[in-house]
């Protein structure tokens, strides 16, 4: 049974209850695992706020931080086939995405020990004689960090990575659906060695444990991955303590095709930007924008290759889409085809749950593609988070950016052009958080992740990423005190 781990000790929940754990698809239990609620929250923030104040964790230095980082790094990739093969039952995503997710995490961890102990503060300028003035870094404090089910340790290491290299301590609350390759990751931080209290873990629901790290006047701060509503309610929370806040949310990203973009390698990324984890990417290329003249062509395209992609077990070579993560999840994005077909949405392709014994036992949908589609349809304002592409056409580079900005999300935006003139004046206007040229999906540890508008607030990954958990301290220094004589100084 997967238990929780509080003040270096794997433990039940207090009232022991339990939760099981489900591979979406056959739903089939994989693990039960322990469901926590607020008080054991309570006692694993109280735990690291203990160990924040222990000198065993404030005296590391960065270099010994960045070691701690580096060991777990190569434990992940020692750990890579096992790590891969759990997320994929548990999340139902295909194996090669997740041998990605993994490797990916091995780099954050790998990206963050080298940051670790780089920034040794700065000195400014003052404007007194006899005076040293600088600026430095310090940890924050206690971290509560929340991670969702769609890519769960890769997430997370967004978090963990930067939160140790900074020098923080913290509670882990990974999504309550997706929790197995989180308990492993902290059973290779227990064997690489931190002292107790410094990585927490509670598992249990976001209206419990969740709200409890975002309520608490002892989280200094609070970063959270998921959906936008819940970062509403998160950041209303943190106002208690006014505690820093990070927001990861949703996305609904335009991927805008010109007509003199090539063509077939255009229409291969366009699926991959949709149909990759089968929709359920915060950054999913949802809606494509494509230029009039080569819209059917393009369109028949995509319509043609959709229906061959092969649903399955994500543990199967063979298979190229896998299931959705739940009962609820399938529930809701089916309810979002349906007000599509309502609202006029052309449905091209899928629209509906696979024929076939072995897929009825699963949460699949097939890939669907909705053509003729305005923005003032819900399927194309709001984030379905499923394997739905909706189709837009324009007829010039304005109408393809003010379409590209027509969401209330800014998380992430592809340009499909051979003018690469063209394609820095429209990288120039869109907003989101990354936009690729000529590309789509790409992120790596170097680079700074977040977004504009609802997409959130602060960014992950990069030197960033690192900032976020991070407070600033200026230090002035008088080198040459004399008495001020000011009061009453008759
Ligand atoms: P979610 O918001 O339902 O849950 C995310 C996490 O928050 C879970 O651990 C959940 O238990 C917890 N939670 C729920 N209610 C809470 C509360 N009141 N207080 C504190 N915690 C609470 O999201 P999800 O369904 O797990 O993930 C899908 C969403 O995540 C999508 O909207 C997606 O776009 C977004 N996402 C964003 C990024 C990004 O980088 N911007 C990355 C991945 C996913």
């Amino acid at each position: 049974m997967g238990k929780m781990y509080i003040n270096g000790e794997w433990v039940k929940s207090k009232t022991g209850e339990t939760r099981k754990v489900i591979n979406p698809y056959n739903q089939e239990v994989i693990d039960t695992v322990a469901e926590g609620n607020r008080e054991d929250t309570i006692y694993a923030i109280q735990a690291a706020r203990k160990a924040f104040n222990n000198e065993d964790w404030r005296q590391l230095t960065g270099e010994e931080r960045g070691d701690l980082l580096y060991q777990i790094a190569q434990s992940i990739r020692k750990e890579r086939d096992e790590l891969a093969r759990l997320e994929t039952l548990n999340t139902g995503k295909v194996l090669t995405e997740s041998i990605g997710d993994i490797d990916g995490v091995a780099n954050v961890f790998q990206y963050y020990a080298g940051l670790a102990d780089k920034d040794g503060g700065s000195v400014i300028n003052s404007p007194n004689p006899n005076s040293v003035s600088r600026v430095v870094r310090e940890p924050v404090g206690v971290c509560g960090l929340i991670s969702p089910w769609n890519f769960p340790l890769l997430q997370l290491s967004y978090k963990v990575a930067p939160a140790i290299a900074a020098g923080n301590t913290m509670v882990i609350k990974p999504s309550e659906l997706t929790p197995l390759t989180t308990i492993k990751l902290i059973e290779i931080m227990e064997e690489v060695g931190f002292p107790s209290g410094v990585i927490n873990l509670v598992l249990g629901q976001g209206s419990t444990v969740g709200q409890e790290i975002a309520e608490s006047l002892d989280v200094d701060l609070v970063s959270f991955t998921g959906g936008t509503e819940t970062g509403r309610t998160i950041m209303q929370a943190a106002t208690s303590n006014f505690k820093k806040t990070s927001l990861e949310l949703g996305g609904n990203s335009p991927n805008i095709i010109f007509a003199d973009a090539q063509f077939e390698t255009a229409v291969d990324y366009a699926l991959n930007a949709i149909f990759f984890t089968t929709g359920q990417a915060c950054n999913a290329g949802t809606r494509l924008l494509v230029e009039k003249s080569i819209h059917n062509e393009f369109v028949n395209e995509l319509v043609k290759r959709a229906k061959n992609i092969r649903m399955g077990d994500g543990l199967d070579p063979e298979t190229e889409m896998g299931p959705l993560v739940s009962a609820a999840h399938l529930n809701n994005v089916d309810n979002y085809i349906q007000i599509a077909i309502e609202e006029g949405a052309e449905l091209a392709v899928g629209g509906k749950r696979p024929e076939g014994e072995t897929l009825q036992k699963g949460f699949f949908i097939e890939p669907t593609i909705f053509n003729h589609c305005h923005s003032k349809m819900s399927i194309v304002q709001e984030e379905t988070f499923g394997p739905i592409l909706t189709i837009e056409t324009f007829d010039t580079e304005e109408e393809a950016i003010q379409l590209g900005n027509d969401t209330r999300y800014g998380l992430a935006a592809a340009v499909w052009t051979e003018d690469t003139n063209r394609a820095e004046r429209v990288v120039g206007q869109l907003l989101a958080g990354t936009v690729w040229v000529n590309d789509f999906h790409i992120n790596f540890p170097q680079a700074p992740w977040g977004g504009y508008k609802q997409s959130g607030i602060g960014r992950e990954m990069g030197k960033e990423g690192l900032e976020e958990y991070t407070e600033l301290k200026h230090v002035y220094k008088n080198t040459a005190p004399q008495p001020m004589g000011w009061f009453g100084n008759q």
